[in-house]
């Protein structure tokens, strides 16, 4: 790994040791970070349903069966792993690039009396401490937005998951140049965020294929994710602005506050499906 790999992967691994102590802390509520999930312009549910929702979405199209092991590459607070592992059955394996993380998602596992089945490590996505083919599905629900090479990524995904077996991501991706008056907002989101390269839609047909995965699906659905995200995320902090300064203080609470975005329609998300060919193809 390039040293500037190496400190992208340690800076993330701040930012969410940090924001893991915080939201243990704060809130008594179901720990997903990220975003939400609409399926159409009607639906009005809160933000924390959007959230479990696109955790329903992909595993709709993950498609696992009952006694798969899954890994979750970019685990978080673990919510979606205790999510796939109640809904699937099975093994889960979460990983992360923050110690705080790894502890409290193993405590919540316990808690849940999943130890058995759902465990949670420390492990950079870009070098998987995992046999290959050890993996009957993989799952990276907003990760690969902060890692600086998607390609390596995707390649270690395709050594440790089994033939056959299916990928469900979700990144996001410039869907038009950001012109530039937008520029400012969106490289402090990038920064604050310590978010990656853009890509755009066109990029992943090219990084699934040279990674040996064959793509199922790729679809823009920043129409059913984005605005209302931003707009439940900014009122999340309005409401609890004080207890966030407090604990983080005003400025990183104004560097974590994504309403600036509600504008950049040019910034997108995409879902992403694929699989490790079976017969080799
Ligand atoms: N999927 C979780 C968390 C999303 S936040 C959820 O939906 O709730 C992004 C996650 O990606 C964090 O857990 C962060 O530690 C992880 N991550 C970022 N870069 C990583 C890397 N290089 N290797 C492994 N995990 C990484």
């Amino acid at each position: 790994m390039s040293q500037a790999e190496e400190t992208t992967t340690s800076r993330v691994g701040q930012l969410y040791d940090q924001m893991a102590g915080f939201e243990s802390d704060n809130f008594s509520g179901d720990h997903n970070m990220h975003f939400g999930y609409w399926d159409t312009a009607n639906d009005t549910w809160p933000l924390e349903r959007a959230e479990e929702r696109l955790t329903e979405l992909m595993l709709e199209k993950l498609q696992a069966r009952p006694n798969d092991r899954v890994l979750d590459i970019g685990c978080g607070m673990g919510t979606p792993a205790i999510r796939i592992a109640n809904s699937v059955g099975g093994e889960v394996v979460g990983i992360t690039v923050s110690h705080e993380q790894v502890k409290r998602a193993t405590a919540r596992a316990d808690a849940e009396g999943l130890s058995g089945r759902v465990s949670f490590r420390y492990a950079d996505a870009a070098d998987l401490p995992f046999e290959p083919a050890s993996f009957d599905a993989v799952w990276a629900l907003e990760s690969i937005i902060h890692m600086p090479d998607r390609l390596q990524v995707l390649r270690e995904i395709a050594r440790v998951i089994r033939p056959g077996g299916r990928v469900v991501l979700t990144d996001f991706f410039e869907r038009a140049p950001i012109p530039e008056q937008k520029r400012a907002v969106v490289n402090k989101f990038r920064s604050n965020w310590v978010i990656g390269p853009m890509v755009t839609i066109d990029d992943y047909p090219r990084l699934v294929r040279e990674a040996g995965l064959r793509l199922v699906e790729l679809s823009d659905i920043s129409g059913q994710v984005m605005r209302r995200t931003l707009e439940g995320i900014a009122q999340r902090i309005a409401n609890d602005r004080k207890t966030i300064d407090a604990s983080l203080g005003s400025d990183m609470a104004d560097d974590l506050s994504l309403s600036d975005l509600i504008e950049v329609w040019e910034l997108g998300y995409l879902l992403v499906v694929a699989e490790l060919p079976a017969d080799g193809t």
